[in-house]
């Protein structure tokens, strides 16, 4: 009675540990597919998890040995392939994995907000370019260390001349920090698969580029046709109007960023409103 109550015990036991590995693996599943949702690493993700899912139970049923063969022996290949080829993206989920989530300065960051939008639609109407970043919990020292550094309130005829042609600072972008000015002149990571990227030059690569790695929002004007730009989680999203840009910002600086937990910082990336401004944008250009 006793061996088969152990033995009772030890199958349940292993029943549990086999439930206890699967819930795992779709937990670590959600989280990676979490983390990386919204960039182009998720959809090739997901064809990999398919094609690996397909294949297994191919292997199973039909006993294919060579197959199990050439598939265990480029996992491994196709691990460190994924790594490089995502490098950005894992950097970005790494980096705000690590990050912890600080006390932020609301009434600073409002102010800043609000000098920004009146700045950007000031030059906009003049076709000053200007490329400006707000740094959120993924730090980038290694972008300001290498810049000018500055230590300034926020005012918009401050960014203004910091972006007037020919003005010493004015080439790059500026960084602002928990509502100030920390750097100007700084050279940002370009992104890589920009679409139209042809329409686009290097300001507003640039823009783009530092939203893939970090968590940072960037705002653009461009130079050749007064456009506001906003980018954030690798996206653009082109002219929106001055109230809509405001909203955004502060809903994406302060509002959110108000948040303690991080899975919330996630699903408050904006996805809905990204596309509340491209229907926006549709119906302008529809309009037309
Ligand atoms: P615009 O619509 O204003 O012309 P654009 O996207 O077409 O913008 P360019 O015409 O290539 O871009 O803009 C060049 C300016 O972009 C440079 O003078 C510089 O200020 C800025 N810039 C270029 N590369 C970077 C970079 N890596 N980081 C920050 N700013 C950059
Ligand atoms: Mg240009």
């Amino acid at each position: 009675m006793a061996i088969l109550t152990n033995i009772t015990a030890a199958f349940s036991q292993s029943r549990m540990i086999t439930l206890l590995d699967f819930v795992l693996i779709v937990f670590l599943l959600y989280v990676i597919l979490y983390f990386l949702r919204g960039t182009r690493a998720v959809y090739i993700l997901v064809g990999i998890v398919i094609f690996l899912f397909c294949a297994i139970i191919l292997i199973r049923v039909m006993r294919l040995e060579v197959l199990s063969w050439l598939l265990q022996n480029l996992l491994s290949v196709l691990a460190i392939a994924v790594v490089v080829v995502f490098q950005p993206e894992l950097r970005r989920a790494l980096a705000l994995l690590g990050t912890t989530v600080s006390g932020y300065r609301k009434q600073e960051q409002s102010e800043a907000i609000d000098e920004v939008v009146k700045a950007v639609f000031q030059m906009s109407r003049r076709r000053c370019g200007a490329l400006i970043v707000f740094e959120c919990k993924i730090g980038m020292a290694y972008i300001t260390n290498a810049a000018e550094g500055l230590d300034c309130k926020i005012s918009s005829p401050l960014l203004q001349s910091l972006f007037y042609p020919n003005s010493p600072l004015h080439d790059g972008g500026v960084i602002i920090k928990d509502g100030k000015i920390v750097a100007a002149h700084a050279i940002l990571p370009l992104a890589h698969d920009l679409p139209e990227s042809r329409a686009f030059g290097t300001r507003h690569r640039a823009g783009v580029g530092i939203t893939e790695e970090t968590d940072a929002v960037a705002v653009i004007v461009s130079e050749e046709t007064g456009t506001v730009s906003v980018a954030f989680n690798g996206k653009l999203i082109r002219d929106p109007g001055e109230a809509e840009l405001l909203a955004f910002l502060r809903n994406r600086l302060v509002d959110s960023a108000q948040k303690s937990r991080l899975l919330d910082q996630f699903s408050a990336m904006p996805r809905a409103r990204a596309v509340s401004f491209q229907k926006q944008n549709e119906r302008a250009g529809g309009e037309e």
